[in-house]
């Protein structure tokens, strides 16, 4: 074994772009790895699709795409390059299913795995009092909603969109409306099975390999590939009442949002701010179709700036008297426009699966693959009015690039002992600017545009400082990574060196520099 460094190099912008430097010392080694014996096959022409991502800003090129048949396959190449140390320079980069914003997936000139062909027996689902699914890493979970719905079961815990693959909303943490309830979804996995950057295959729980296990939910693929995760299960619903209510008042708006949090008698609780709008929503997050189509158009703003609560109940056909009572009840708490009450009745997969819908418009339409510059903060709870007053109120003149989520987490209900950094308050609020650019525009609608609009709102928010962190964190320099970690930073960096010494793992995270 070559010798391993004690602390891995922390990146710098400019290396991660010196090509040259990379490439000469990559490529022999890469062909090299074609003697391999694997189950599954390396590519060194199906390789496009792994330059590309959701964010479609950042393109890398790999030298090759691993197809890994069995989590071996996986093992014996990141142990291989393990072992050549630092006489190599391949890096090595999980790809989910590519939903990553800004190049995070992708590997200049190393390799990229496709998790999604990683085939480990089929889901196993176990039944009885604490049931759980056992998945691959590669899996989608939009599949394992259809696989666990077979038992009457499903995960607890989602995110907006379900065509994501386990391992990589895993890496981040995976927020939705039900995170308040039961936390993001790595606070709901009980076991993980982990090829670390020494290519070792460890399984890992809060009882067993401890560090690893923490590690690895939340931390941005750094110290190994999640190869199989236990997800805990509940009781599935069968039906979703999904209903939306409209504020002019940003207090009356989050004091509502924050009462029915500690009331706890939603399953989801979402929200999102209109600005300025004078059409409908263009976008993908547009989905839901109240009943009554004269009352969506009370969602043009004309002007001004709305707010929109997006709460949920689950029920069974047999409660629905109760349930309706229920809402009823909890409804007449809130102090929301009294006439914009929109309620709609689906089933639990139509009210999961709903941003998908949008997708297949948008995709019919070629406005699936623009530029998407998202900006996700997490913001302390204290600090939120301030945020909004200025960044709803002077920022931005209006919301039509995209939607803009908001709503608050309880963080007293999440573990915090993995790597996902967020505000030091209890309750935060996630803020989500999911903005979609015009390709080769220049006007409003452009992608400088956006960014420039980002950057305000990351300017203002350090300012004034709010305490705010990133969530899908993108940052350029080291001392960036730094002040995100915070406290956290040394313990990060312990972690890369014990499971990942030469810095192979993730490197379009552009955390560390390969050593
Ligand atoms: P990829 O983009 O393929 O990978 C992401 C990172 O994880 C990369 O660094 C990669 O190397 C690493 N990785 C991938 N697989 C593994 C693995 N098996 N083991 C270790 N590391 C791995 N997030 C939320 O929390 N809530 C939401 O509601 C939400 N909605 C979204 C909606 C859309 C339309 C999109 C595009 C994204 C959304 N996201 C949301 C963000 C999403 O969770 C992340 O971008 C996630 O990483 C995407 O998963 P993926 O499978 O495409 O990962």
């Amino acid at each position: 074994l070559c010798s391993i460094p004690e602390k891995p190099d922390l990146c710098s912008t400019s290396s991660f772009f010196n090509s040259t430097a990379l490439s000469n010392k990559s490529l022999p080694n890469i062909l090299s790895l074609e003697k391999l014996n694997l189950d599954g096959y390396f590519s060194f022409d199906n390789i496009e699709h792994a330059t590309k991502d959701f964010g479609n800003r950042y393109h890398t090129h790999p030298a090759a795409v691993l197809y890994p048949k069995s989590v071996s396959d996986i093992a014996s190449t990141i142990n291989y390059i393990f072992n050549m140390g630092s006489t190599s320079a391949i890096t090595v980069a999980a790809r989910g299913h590519g939903h990553s914003l800004q190049g995070q997936a992708q590997a200049h000139q190393g390799i990229v795995i496709n998790m999604e062909s990683l085939q480990v027996p089929e889901m196993q689902i176990q039944v009885g009092e604490k049931p759980y699914v056992d998945v691959s890493g590669g899996q989608l979970w939009i599949n394992v909603l259809h696989e666990t719905l077979k038992y009457g079961l499903a995960p607890k815990s989602w995110t907006d969109y379900l065509h994501l693959t386990i391992g990589g909303t895993l890496s981040n943490a995976g927020i939705s409306g039900q995170a308040f309830r039961h936390g993001p979804q790595i606070n709901n996995v009980y076991q993980l099975e982990v090829v670390t950057g020494k290519g070792e295959v460890i399984t890992c729980s809060e009882q067993q390999n401890a560090d690893l296990f923490y590690g690895v939910l939340g931390g941005l693929g750094q110290f190994g590939i999640i190869t199989r995760a236990r997800i805990s299960l509940e009781r599935a619903p069968q039906k979703v009442k999904w209903m939306r209510i409209l504020y002019s008042e940003f207090s009356r708006f989050s004091n509502d949002q924050e009462h029915l949090m500690s009331k706890n008698s939603f399953d989801y609780i979402e929200g999102f701010v209109i600005i300025n709008r004078t059409g409908l929503l263009n976008n993908w997050r547009s989905a839901f179709s109240p009943k009554d189509p004269l009352q969506a158009s009370q969602f043009i703003s004309d002007g001004k700036t709305l707010y929109c609560m997006e709460i949920a109940k689950y029920f069974n056909s047999e409660e629905s008297d109760l349930v309706n009572q229920k809402i009823e009840n909890l409804l007449s708490e809130l102090s929301y426009i009294p006439s914009t009450l929109f309620m709609s009745e689906v089933s639990y997969v139509e009210f999961l699966d709903r941003v998908h819908v949008s997708e297949i418009k948008l995709r019919a339409k070629g406005l699936w693959e623009v530029p998407h510059p998202w900006l996700n903060l997490l913001i302390p709870k204290s600090k939120i009015s301030e945020f909004a007053l200025e960044v709803f109120g002077n920022i931005l003149t209006d919301s039509s690039n995209g939607p803009i989520l908001m709503y608050p987490v309880n963080k007293a209900k999440w573990n915090n002992q993995t790597s996902l950094i967020t505000p030091g308050e209890d309750i935060f609020y996630l803020v989500a600017f999911l903005s979609s650019a015009v390709p080769s525009s220049t006007g409003k609608d452009g992608l400088q545009h956006i960014l420039i609009h980002n950057q305000k709102v990351l300017d203002f928010c350090s300012k004034s400082n709010l305490g705010v962190k990133q969530y899908l964190p993108h940052y350029g320099t080291q001392e960036e990574w730094r002040a995100h970690f915070g406290p956290q930073w040394e313990v990060f960096v312990q972690r890369k060196s014990t499971y990942d010494p030469f810095a192979i793992l993730a490197p379009g995270q552009r955390i560390f520099k390969r050593r």
